[in-house]
């Protein structure tokens, strides 16, 4: 057994992968990262131990010593996927605990695969290359299988990322999970810097309290934070109080003022815009959705994005050779059509094709994404 089959049952302190025509070496849990040549890749992948130079490349960067431990448990090498995918996002379950007025996703459907059906998934994302997966939601820690998934996503070598809104941050349970198995990042989506505009937002009497509570747990275990400020017309005054806050407590953050329509194109979303907020979006030169990234939600169906939903591919059906349709779709997805077509504006243009179609689908007022703001709405 070389170490490309290593032992999944122990756990590793590095990865060691192809990424994107290049090799890195990562480090569950920590930032930073090495980059290694071919020739590098292919001597630690038929290593019995650690070469003296990884050693101490590794000790270098993140003071961790390799001397002394087994290098097949300590090291997994990822191999070559054919496919070229390296990153993924993870829809577990559309369900979450709170009703916030903005929320793309529309329906909030509580449903998701059996365990049997995402073990098989998590192994799909993995011979596809997907490196860093973002599991998300719905709020993704009120999945009950959030632990498995997260457990084996991480014991197949991916470096996590995770979005939620931290509610169910202090649950013993799940800190204790994300301590001893440690994500590269969590993101907080962040809804107001009072219990009044963040409970009015959410539309949670007690969410508020549930994110100072989780947010506290996880500063107090040291996990990787980010926050989201989320800026609607239900908190707007606040954003310099929550950015304030961010810095306060050390984190950092982004403000998100831009809304979407749903997922299904519905416009129930947009009269949170706070349009004083509405951040022109820089010019859009093209992305690599379908190409080195997909979109997966619950039911196991991939798309180019999160946006650009349709068509999708059942990866329970087809497995992952699916995938090998995904770069097709997301060109002729990404192409300017409809109304878009011969716009003279479209090269300053920052909404790509997928979010125009849903802003069209919605009927948004232009101003909200497109630059064409005094004429009347152009038909799809
Ligand atoms: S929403 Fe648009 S820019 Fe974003 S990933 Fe999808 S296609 Fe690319
Ligand atoms: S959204 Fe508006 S500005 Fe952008 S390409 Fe389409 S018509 Fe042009």
């Amino acid at each position: 057994m070389n170490n490309l089959e290593g032992d999944m049952t122990t756990m590793h302190k590095l990865i060691v992968s192809p990424f994107l025509g290049e090799y890195v070496v990562l480090r569950p849990g920590s930032p930073g990262g090495l980059k290694i040549s071919e020739g590098k890749y292919r001597e630690l992948a038929e290593a019995a131990s650690s070469p003296s130079w990884f050693t101490d490349a590794v000790s270098a960067s993140w003071g961790y010593d390799l001397s002394g431990s087994s290098f097949a448990e300590t090291v997994l090498i990822r191999p070559e996927s054919p496919y070229g995918y390296v990153r993924a996002t993870y829809e577990l379950n559309l369900g979450c605990n709170y009703e916030c007025e903005h929320c793309y996703l529309g329906l909030k459907k509580f449903e998701g695969l059996s365990w049997p059906e995402r073990e098989k998934l998590l192994y799909i994302l993995r011979d596809a290359g997907v490196l860093w997966l973002q599991l998300t939601g719905g709020e993704p820690m009120i999945d009950k299988l959030f632990p498995e998934v997260y457990g084996l996503a991480y014991e197949l070598g991916m470096m996590l990322t995770i979005l939620s809104n931290g509610s169910r941050l202090a649950n013993p349970k799940i800190l204790e999970l994300l301590t001893t198995h440690r994500p590269h990042d969590i993101t907080l989506s962040m809804y107001g810097a009072t219990e009044a505009s963040y409970d009015g937002l959410t539309r949670r009497r007690g969410a508020y309290r549930l994110f100072t509570k989780g947010l506290a747990a996880a500063r107090e275990a040291g996990l990787p934070l980010k926050l989201s400020l989320i800026v609607t017309n239900t908190n707007k005054d606040e954003l310099e109080q929550m950015q304030a806050m961010a810095d306060a407590w050390g984190i950092p953050h982004d403000a998100f003022v831009n809304m979407s329509p749903t997922i299904y194109g519905g416009p129930e979303t947009l009269p949170t815009q706070s349009m004083e907020h509405l951040r022109k979006r820089k010019p859009f030169t093209g992305c690599h959705a379908g190409h080195t990234f997909f979109h997966v939600d619950p039911h196991g169906m991939a798309s180019i994005c999160k946006i650009g939903r349709d068509p999708q591919i059942p990866l329970m059906d087809e497995g992952v050779e699916g995938l090998t349709r995904l770069g097709a779709i997301a060109d002729s997805l990404l192409l300017r059509q409809g109304g878009c077509t011969g716009c003279t504006l479209s090269g300053s243009c920052g909404t790509c094709m997928p979010l125009v179609t849903l802003y069209r689908k919605a009927k948004s007022p232009l101003r909200n994404y497109c630059q064409h703001q005094e004429r009347e709405e152009v038909k799809a």
